[in-house]
């Protein structure tokens, strides 16, 4: 009834209707009419579904398969060994930016030393980043904060272990949260 409506001292109910029908038809493209929630739930379960199953062919090339090392770094194969493939990418990222830094001891004492790494980000510009490096604690630290912030030692700070000719990181360095072993057990602990 009322298809037409229009100009009618009706016309603001019929609007009214008019959304309340777009809604509906909108609602529709997702739950047919007939569906209950269970269905709808089930639907959605389906789509989790095939989201693990994603995740556990991602699990497996973790496991499976190697990116190689973009550089000849020990420290690169420290996290190649550990992180998952994806993080790896992010760090890897870091070890390549290395190239575009010039690292400088600008003052040393008790194993505790402060460097200056010019990073060159094009042809005329260079930003420059202050890094500490305690040998004791073996902590290095540099004013980016990107392993503060995002947990992914930056290339000043791979930089300065270069520099320092270290081979291996501190474990402190090597987040638990992105091994693939972590990954894997928790991907286990969510089958039913
Ligand atoms: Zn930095």
């Amino acid at each position: 009834m009322g298809s037409n409506l229009s100009g009618s001292p009706l016309l603001g109910r019929d609007e009214k209707h008019t959304k309340e029908r777009e809604h509906a038809s909108f609602f529709n493209k997702f739950i047919t009419r007939n569906s209950s929630l269970i269905q709808f739930v089930k639907q959605y379960d389906n789509c989790l579904g095939s989201r693990e199953q994603a995740e556990r062919e991602s699990d497996a090339a973790d496991f499976h398969t190697v990116i190689p090392c973009a550089t000849k770094s020990c420290i690169e194969a420290q996290f190649q060994d550990v992180y998952t493939h994806q993080k790896f990418r992010e760090v890897q990222a870091q070890f390549r930016g290395k190239v575009n830094c010039i690292t400088r001891l600008t003052n040393s004492a008790l194993g505790y030393s402060v460097y200056e790494v010019g990073e060159q980000v094009s042809s005329s510009i260079f930003n420059k980043f202050v890094v500490t490096y305690d040998s004791v604690a073996a902590e290095v630290k540099c004013q980016c904060l990107l392993f503060e912030s995002r947990g992914i030692l930056c290339r000043h700070a791979l930089s300065v272990l270069s520099f320092e000719q270290l081979s291996q990181v501190s474990p402190r360095y090597i987040l638990e949260r992105w091994s693939k072993k972590v990954k894997r057990r928790h991907t286990h602990q969510e089958q039913p």
